[in-house]
């Protein structure tokens, strides 16, 4: 059976806990491994928000239906101390779709926590369990705003229209001469708006990696000065992972409800819904920002080696981030939260010999390198979310030769920053233990993106984002937990408090694959619209 969980994490101390006063998170998962998912994700706010350690809040042999008993073992919070004392076993109601929480200190009889675990059977029932959940912090559902979604109706066809250009233009990592030609269309299209345009080349500064391009395709960074004081950033990449030439296989075309095309979702889509909600603004004459800044960067599926230190300067210095990768076609929604990639290269040098005449003169670098690599096989650690597997290796020249030269390659996940340093200097003080004495073993680490992680003060701007979408009658997930890859979006939040949220662009579907990519049209206006009305709102400070 499935079921979709959606809990709310109310504190009756609101004026101390400031913003968090209520924080809604909301899953898409199922039953009891959702519940589960979410005390961690509790957990973990908690240890964020209040810097407290050793929080422990573990549900145990919960089932729906039957008996639940959560406890809490908590530490010195604000000086007053909780133990198990406050230990709470419940019993759901017969209905089983409502459950209550609450933890109290004892002296006093103050309420310091209150969670409520709202369950419904099916996706149609959730806008109406949100409502009841956030009853004390939301107004009834709005009416759509007449003027912006006209506006937004009359961009439909005109974004088709931006989509072909885009699409016309292969602008691969590696395409420099592609590159040029589409930033220059976007320069163009920004300028044309009013904007104050400029290109952006790579900094001296360019974090190389092994797969860093020569000539590193340049940014395109668009300002417009509004009359207010909200500093509001836009990103979208416009590099694909495609070879030049591949775009004649998968011209830009429409079929039904989907427009085809060579990196259309990923991300052309982005650009062209910034370009189109930047140009509904205007229509509207709709000024009340500070600046609107728009990058657009052409090395993002390379990892960003040029574009990451402007990324994050440009996100440390406004007051809001939305980033515009796709949404999956199956799930509209936006994310708090995606992975943070590195790559571990090793490599072996050992010495050559005769493999038949005088193996014993040789090292043999491969079976140095199997040592090692057995040797570091299981480095991944679920509690953290740290991934690490070993997925490339070659090495050797000739049968007959004893190998000197042997190399691989391990692709690392993690959710939190800080665990890059930990799992570098774990493999660095491993790979000393050498089985072949006087190889050499050479490891280097590339943090091919940080994590975006998830930030509290993402929750006010993804609860006004899925307001903004009921007044259309569209339901918004918000996904606080990492789910695919890494974007840009984690650059921007790397150094500020701000809210950074990802996923603005259209739903879309095939990004980096073989098959063909594409975007659902009739998500263009829901998200013009989406986008539209967020920035209006921010602006005028109505986001919180
Ligand atoms: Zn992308």
């Amino acid at each position: 059976m499935r079921w979709q969980l959606v809990a709310q994490v109310a504190f009756s101390r609101r004026a101390a806990f400031g913003h968090l006063a209520t924080q809604l998170i909301h899953l898409g998962h199922q039953g009891i491994d959702a519940l589960l998912l979410l005390v961690d994700q509790l957990i973990e706010l908690f240890e964020q928000v209040f810097g407290i350690a050793g929080f422990d809040f573990q549900c145990h042999k919960p089932f729906i239906g039957e008996k639940v008993v959560v406890h809490s073992c908590i530490g010195p919070y604000f000086g007053i101390p909780v133990g198990r004392d406050h230990m709470l076993g419940l019993t759901l109601p017969k209905y089983d779709k409502l459950m209550h929480l609450h933890f109290t200190q004892k002296a006093s009889g103050m309420r310091l926590l209150n969670v409520h675990f709202l369950f419904t059977r099916t996706f149609s029932c959730l806008p109406l369990l949100l409502a009841a959940a956030l009853c004390l912090s939301t107004p009834a559902r709005a009416a759509p705003d007449a003027g912006v979604w006209a506006q937004v109706q009359t961009h439909k066809p005109a974004l088709l229209d931006t989509l072909r250009e885009l699409v016309a233009i292969e602008s691969g990592s590696g395409d420099r001469e592609g590159l040029d030609k589409i930033s220059q269309l976007i320069h163009d299209r920004f300028k044309a708006l009013g904007g104050q345009v400029e290109f952006i080349e790579a900094p001296a500064n360019a974090y190389r990696m092994h797969d860093t391009p020569g000539r590193i395709g340049r940014m395109v960074k668009a300002t417009f000065t509004g009359t207010g004081t909200s500093k509001i950033l836009l990103i979208a990449h416009m590099d694909t992972v495609y070879l030049k030439g591949m775009g004649v296989k998968q011209p830009f075309r429409i079929e039904g409800n989907k427009a085809y095309g060579l990196g259309i979702g990923d991300d052309k889509a982005g650009i062209a819904v910034i370009l189109h909600t930047v140009a509904a603004l205007q229509a509207l004459q709709f000024k009340d920002y500070g600046v609107l800044t728009v990058l657009i960067n052409g090395d993002e599926e390379i990892s960003s080696p040029a574009s990451r230190h402007e990324l994050t300067r440009l996100g440390a210095a406004h007051d809001l981030t939305l980033s515009f990768e796709g949404s999956p076609t199956n799930s509209d929604q936006l994310s708090l939260a995606t992975a943070g990639i590195a790559a571990v290269n090793l490599k072996v040098t050992g010495k050559a010999s005769h493999a038949g005449s005088a193996p014993e003169r040789g090292l043999n670098a491969i079976v140095e390198l199997s040592h090692q690599i057995l040797q570091t096989r299981n480095f991944s650690d679920p509690s953290k979310g740290v991934k690490m597997n070993w997925t490339m290796v070659s090495g050797g020249t000739n049968r007959n030769v004893i190998p000197a030269q042997a190399q691989a390659a391990a692709d690392v996940r993690v959710e939190r920053i800080e665990d890059y340093a930990g799992l570098e200097s774990r493999i660095s003080k491993t790979i000393q233990n050498q089985l072949i004495p006087d190889t050499q073993v050479a490891m280097s680490f590339e943090q091919r993106r940080p994590p975006l992680e998830f930030n509290p003060a993402q929750v006010a701007v993804g609860q006004h984002a899925q307001k903004i979408y009921s007044e259309i009658d569209r339901t918004l997930k918000v996904l606080d937990s990492v789910s695919g890859g890494g974007t840009d979006a984690a650059f921007a939040a790397l150094k500020t408090k701000n809210p950074v949220l990802e996923r603005f662009g259209l739903l879309s579907f095939g990004a980096h694959s073989n098959g063909d990519e594409y975007i659902l049209i009739d998500s263009i206006e829901p998200r013009l619209y989406l986008a539209a009305r967020l920035i209006m709102d921010f602006s005028r400070g109505l986001v919180r």
